[in-house]
């Protein structure tokens, strides 16, 4: 997985204090350490550059990744190697876990007596498959996809983003993302061991019913 964006680095500074405040509002939980590292790393392949852990931590140990000073360069590739060290290709959801889940979608939906659309993608916000329920509204395929895409993308639920969704780096993203990203109920981050590695978007009732149809979805995984 790529990022289209370029990505913040933890650099110099942060060595030995790693107080986690940047972890605090950090939406898509993409910085980490061990036990064992004596500083934060962000992943550069997960971070979009909202520059909210730079304006926090009390180290002005953050920089954007082409604003890095000379003398911390290296902590480009030492936050890169982290993530290559600690993390392997995540499996994105395969074909028949997709359908299965979206088997269990459509029949919570029936159970509420609701037709839906469910979408799976996977861990890059590619769609996997999608399966839409008879009399449900041909848009909610659309919408499925795109709530999937959004919990793939930022790796929450998409009722998560509701608290960041009104923010100006947010409203960038619905632009460039030609409305791809929308951070309404009924998508599901997919967790493999121990990675996220698909999502799940389920459209057609109202919030709550699209949720409850989207966790019966995950539950099938
Ligand atoms: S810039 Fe935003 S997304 Fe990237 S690590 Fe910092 S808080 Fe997280
Ligand atoms: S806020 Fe700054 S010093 Fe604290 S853990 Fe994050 S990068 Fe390190």
């Amino acid at each position: 997985m790529t990022s289209q964006f370029s990505a913040y680095v933890i650099t110099e500074p942060c060595v030995g204090v790693k107080d986690e405040t940047c972890l605090e509002v950090c939406p898509v939980d993409c910085i980490a350490s061990t036990y064992e590292d004596d500083q934060y790393f962000v992943d550069p392949e997960i971070c979009i550059a909202c520059e909210q852990c730079a304006l926090v931590c009390p180290m002005t140990a953050v920089f954007l990744d082409i604003d890095v000073p000379s003398y911390f360069k290296s902590y480009i590739n030492r936050n890169a190697d982290f993530y290559r060290r600690n993390k392997g290709e995540p499996m994105p959801v395969p074909i028949d876990k997709a359908l299965t889940m979206i088997q269990a979608g459509h029949a919570k939906a029936l159970e509420l007596d609701i037709a839906v659309s469910v979408s799976v993608v996977d861990e890059g916000g590619r769609l996997v498959a999608f399966g839409r329920m008879d009399r449900s509204r041909p848009m909610s395929v659309d919408i499925s996809i795109n709530k999937a895409y959004t919990a793939a993308s930022f790796q929450v639920p998409t009722t998560d983003l509701g608290s960041v969704s009104s923010q100006s780096w947010f409203q960038s993203l619905i632009v460039s993302s030609q409305g791809k990203i929308i951070a309404v109920a009924g998508g599901l981050p997919v967790l493999g061991e121990p990675f996220v590695v698909g999502a799940v978007g389920v459209s057609g009732g109202t919030d709550e019913q699209d949720q409850e149809c989207a966790r019966a979805a995950v539950a099938a995984y």
